[in-house]
């Protein structure tokens, strides 16, 4: 079976190589992403694998629907970047990697958290160059304060669980509250209420349309002035033109990303020695306060076995006829 990998980057590579000793797939790695203007590499493939980043909509389907791709197997959990109407519609299969390590991205979370309020990367980069003072670097015991989970899905859970050691109040809020973390003395409140009182908020449901901005001018007016804001799930659960005013005004304290609504154009590249066209982005970077990461909140050694194997399993059950346990539809 012949399989186009999108989005490639070394270590996609390595994994997938080392793997796939098990499966004897052939698979092509192209750096580039996916999207209509690169759709045309898929001819002469079976199947294709892609990434968060990648453009699958309607545009790109014809053309792997003209180039008889049947399968595309998504290997990271989210999906709101595949048009499924238009995939059903050309009778493409997608499947993904529903669950490869909640704790991975539910820790990364945490290092944000911890990182700007405890300014260990000030810290570092201070006593590298033989300044051993410690003004402006202090920060707030997590003991007592009152976290904000938006979506406890499995990484929102997994969230729950690493806080609840620092001694926090735990909130949430679901459109499905889970009743085996409200026994674990996680209290569900309204989304108002939960923007209100806590002192810190985490975002861990998927991008959906009632989720867009849910981070925008008016939830932010609720917030208590000072909030952390921590973005690990989409970028665009966040309204960034909102939050830069929200910034500059001191409502929010401290901001700590792992995705961004403009992502595409930049993460996973390296453009340190290009001109960045994105004022969006040049601006969240000015203010001393904001800590981006470039999606990276899944990438651990376990998380990469996890997404691998899970998707090459996806691939052999396609193969062979089986059921696909991991199809999005
Ligand atoms: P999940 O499906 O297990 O959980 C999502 C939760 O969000 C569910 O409990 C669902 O009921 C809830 N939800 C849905 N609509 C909601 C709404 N309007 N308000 C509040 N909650 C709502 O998903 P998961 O595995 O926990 O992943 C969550 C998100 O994390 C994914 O959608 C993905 O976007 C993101 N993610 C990011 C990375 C990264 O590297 N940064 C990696 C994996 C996943």
């Amino acid at each position: 079976m012949k399989i186009a990998l999108f989005s490639s980057k070394p270590y996609d590579q390595e994994y997938f190589e080392k793997y796939n000793i098990d499966y004897q797939f052939d698979f092509t790695f192209f750096e580039t992403p996916l999207n209509p203007h690169t759709a045309n590499l898929t001819k002469g493939f079976d199947a294709i694998c892609t990434f968060v980043n990648d453009q699958l909509d309607a545009k790109t389907m014809s053309v792997l629907a003209e180039n008889n791709i049947k399968l595309i197997a998504v290997r990271c959990a989210g999906f709101n970047n595949v048009d499924l109407e238009a995939a059903k519609a050309h009778d493409i299969k997608v499947t993904r990697v529903p669950a490869y390590s909640p704790e991975a991205i539910a820790e990364h979370a945490l290092a944000l958290i911890l990182t700007l309020n405890r300014k260990t990367h000030k810290a570092y980069n201070r006593v590298r160059e033989g300044n051993f003072s410690l003004n402006k670097l202090i920060g707030f015991n997590l003991s007592n304060k009152t976290i904000g989970v938006v979506g406890t899905g499995k990484i929102g859970a997994a969230f729950c669980k690493v806080l609840s050691g620092f001694g926090c109040e735990i909130l949430a809020y679901d459109v499905y509250p889970s009743e085996a973390l409200k026994e674990q003395g996680v209290k569900y409140v309204s989304v108002e209420e939960l923007f209100k009182v806590s002192d810190i908020i985490s975002l861990h449901c998927p991008l959906l349309e009632s989720t867009k901005h849910i981070i925008n001018k008016e939830s932010l007016a609720l917030m208590k002035d000072g909030v952390m804001i921590i973005n690990t799930s989409r970028g665009a659960l966040i309204d960034t033109a909102a939050v830069i005013e929200g910034l500059s005004q001191n409502k929010i304290g401290y901001l700590g990303i792992d995705v961004y609504e403009q992502e595409e154009n930049l993460f996973y590249k390296d453009l340190s020695e290009s001109i960045i066209h994105d004022d969006f982005i040049l601006r969240l970077n000015s203010f001393p306060n904001v800590l981006i990461t470039s999606h990276q909140a899944f990438f651990t050694k376990e998380a990469m076995f996890e997404i691998t194997t899970t998707t090459l399993e996806n691939i052999k059950a396609f193969k062979n006829g089986e059921e696909l346990v991991n199809e999005v539809n």
